[in-house]
């Protein structure tokens, strides 16, 4: 996601800091507090409460040496004290009149007295420190306690956070976001609206309030948003739906309430709630109820259907999970406009590319198209990130401008990560990753009849990869027939059948392609319609299409079993298939295999020239074009 540059949360930051100072005295005010009284307890030594009668037998005999009378409380200090390290005093309370108890003390001349009458003021003062102080401490240390674990003071909790992520200009505009041409159209409108409101009301026409971003993780929604508000000259609010739902129910609305009425104020401006997922979903109680992200959202309702989008005001919102969101956030008046944002394509790539590289030194080498070409299914932060890696690169090679070379390194780094240099492969695992690529390729090969790859290599990469197959891209596919689909399951599995045809055992390595293997099978028989049994009848949905695309089966448990069959017997035939076309080609296997142990990368040119050596088959012509490489295949550790 995008990160939000602020200044404010940096101010923000030395909050903190004060809090814990003025925490840190009060805590040390009281422990002070405590000790004195303590100490001036030990230093005033005890006094111990007696009987009346016990008072007047001491005066009796002669114990008394003086006597404070107080507020009805009589004071007695002992002639010898019992212990000659603490000072002990007894104290009783006055039974007989005042007159009377000063005639019986006028009595004995050793005894001195005191009659002290109280003064209000000190009183007062007294009563204040021994009742209101530690009252007023302990409060202040509640309320300092309650901020420090985020909730603001007592009356405002959850005061927004939204004001720390306020840019004034984003200064990203339409052109720094590339290949998304229909999601910047459909929000053209919307900034011609922001930049003058009145042409449409004028009119009579209103303007969506909110438009929801849709789409893959790191394909620009972000972007898009900050463009929007960029081209506007407008405010840009941003927050993480993460960020309202708190501990305490009734945090976010006040949230929610704080963001909408500060934006207001703003107004014209763009709110973005980035991960809207995170307080919309469906309110339909499954997987539990939240009380908090339901008032939320139910706040953000109540704001959205409060403001006259005249004022100049519109939520944009990002999710990759549209699906679960609740459908009171579709419905026309709130986020009716669904922008989508998906995986660029072939163009998109290219153009993703050049926006990036505007700032990098390219050489002449550089040709973005076959990048692109190369990288399909990446999207625009995995483009930018190759492009970054292919001017580290240069630096790092000590070049001036950053080559074709470079890019394509780059390309792998980010898809399978960098060479990792002291993973040393033993020579038994070394045989057993090459048969294994080679396997992958030489089953396309000879499906295809024709140059399968581009490169194969058995350089372990830090993203698990043992060893990987680039193949050659054809141009890019939105449409498979059952042919091809069966060709490639043939292909996931050659690596495996690989392995058990030379080594007679199989390994771990192949836990990926078993993955998409099935996937693939599990695909075509209960979404594609594809398998003889079910015949057009769909079992499965796709869930999070943005996401992993995960399937969810929609019939009975019997119906279930009967697909696990389907998709097992799928797999079976195509696992035998890679079986029969490795072993009628062992031959070209063995060379195959033998050169990539030897020199760990094979390019397709070198493959082809052994494939057909072994066939005998004649040399083609040369051809202008160069095939351009895709990761496919990969051997996981
Ligand atoms: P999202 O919000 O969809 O997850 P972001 O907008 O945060 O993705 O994108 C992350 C980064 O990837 C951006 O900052 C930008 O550098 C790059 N990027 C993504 N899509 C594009 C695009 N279409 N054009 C240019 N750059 C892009």
């Amino acid at each position: 996601m995008g990160n939000n540059p602020n200044n404010n949360r940096q101010k923000k930051n030395n909050g903190p800091k004060n809090k814990q100072s003025i925490l840190v005295f009060l805590l040390c005010l009281m422990v002070t507090l405590v000790g004195i009284s303590f100490f001036t307890n030990i230093f005033k030594g005890d006094t111990k409460e007696i009987t009346y009668n016990k008072f007047l037998s001491m005066l009796e005999d002669d114990e008394v040496d003086e006597v404070v009378i107080q507020n009805g409380t009589i004071t007695i200090t002992p002639r010898e004290q019992p212990d000659k390290y603490r000072e002990t005093k007894y104290y009783t309370h006055v039974i007989e009149s005042g007159d009377a108890l000063v005639e019986r003390l006028e009595k004995y001349d050793k005894v001195t007295y005191e009659l002290q009458v109280p003064d209000p003021a000190t009183e007062l003062i007294s009563n204040l420190v021994t009742l209101m102080l530690p009252t007023l401490l302990l409060f202040g240390l509640l309320m300092l306690f309650m901020r420090k674990m985020g909730k603001g003071n007592l009356m405002g909790v959850g005061k927004n956070k939204a004001k720390a992520y306020v840019q004034k200009e984003t200064g990203v505009t339409f052109r720094d976001v590339a290949g998304q041409d229909e999601a910047k159209e459909s929000l053209q409108e919307v900034v011609d609206f922001l930049h003058d409101p009145g042409k449409y009301t004028t009119i009579g026409a209103k303007l969506p309030k909110g438009a929801l971003l849709v789409g893959p993780p790191g394909t620009g929604k972000t972007l898009l948003a900050k463009a929007v508000a960029g081209e506007a000259h407008v405010p840009f609010f941003s927050l993480s739906g993460s960020d309202f739902v708190e501990m305490f129910v009734g945090v976010g609305a006040s949230r929610v309430r704080d963001l909408f009425e500060e934006a207001k104020k703003n107004a014209p401006c763009i709110i973005f709630i980035d991960e809207v997922d995170a307080i919309g979903k469906s309110r339909d109680g499954h997987g539990g109820g939240n009380d908090e992200r339901e008032q939320t959202l139910n706040q953000l309702l109540a704001e959205m259907d409060g403001f006259e989008a005249s004022k100049g005001l519109l939520i944009l919102a990002a999710t990759n999970r549209p699906e679960v969101l609740d459908p009171a956030l579709l419905r026309p008046g709130r986020f009716d406009r669904r922008v989508i944002v998906d995986r660029p394509d072939l163009k998109g790539r290219v153009d993703i590319l050049k926006v990036h590289a505007k700032n990098v030194s390219l050489d002449e080498t550089v040709d973005f198209d076959e990048i692109a070409l190369s990288t399909s299914g990446a999207v625009g932060s995995d483009l930018a990130n190759m492009i970054n890696e292919a001017a580290i690169l240069a630096v790092k090679h000590g070049r001036k401008a950053v080559s074709q070379k470079d890019l394509f390194e780059a390309v792998e780094v980010v898809l399978v990560g960098k060479e990792k240099k002291d993973r040393i492969l033993s020579p038994e695992e070394r045989r057993i990753v090459s048969y294994h690529e080679v396997g992958h390729a030489l089953v396309s090969a000879l499906q295809k009849d024709a140059e399968p790859v581009q490169k194969i290599t058995i350089v372990p990469r830090t993203m698990g990869a043992l060893g990987y197959v680039m193949q050659v891209p054809e141009e890019e596919k939105y449409l498979n027939t059952k042919k091809e689909l069966e060709a490639m399951l043939v292909g996931y599995l050659g690596g495996r059948a690989a392995e058990e045809i030379v080594f007679d055992t199989v390994t771990t390595g192949a836990a990926n392609d078993i993955e998409k293997a099935t996937k693939m099978a599990r695909a075509m028989v209960t979404q594609y319609g594809m398998s003889r049994k079910f015949g057009l009848m769909g079992l499965a949905s796709q869930q999070s299409k943005y996401l992993d695309g995960r399937a969810v089966l929609e019939c009975g448990d019997d119906t279930a079993t009967e697909v696990d069959h389907e998709v097992m017997e799928l797999l079976h035939k195509s696992y035998e298939e890679a079986k029969r076309l490795l072993t009628e080609n062992r031959e070209a296997l063995d060379k195959i295999a033998e050169f990539l142990i030897e020199k760990e990368t094979i390019t397709g040119k070198e493959f082809m020239k052994i494939f057909r050596q072994v066939k005998g088959l004649p040399e083609p012509e040369e051809t202008e074009k160069k095939p351009v490489p895709r990761i496919t295949e990969k051997t996981q550790e």
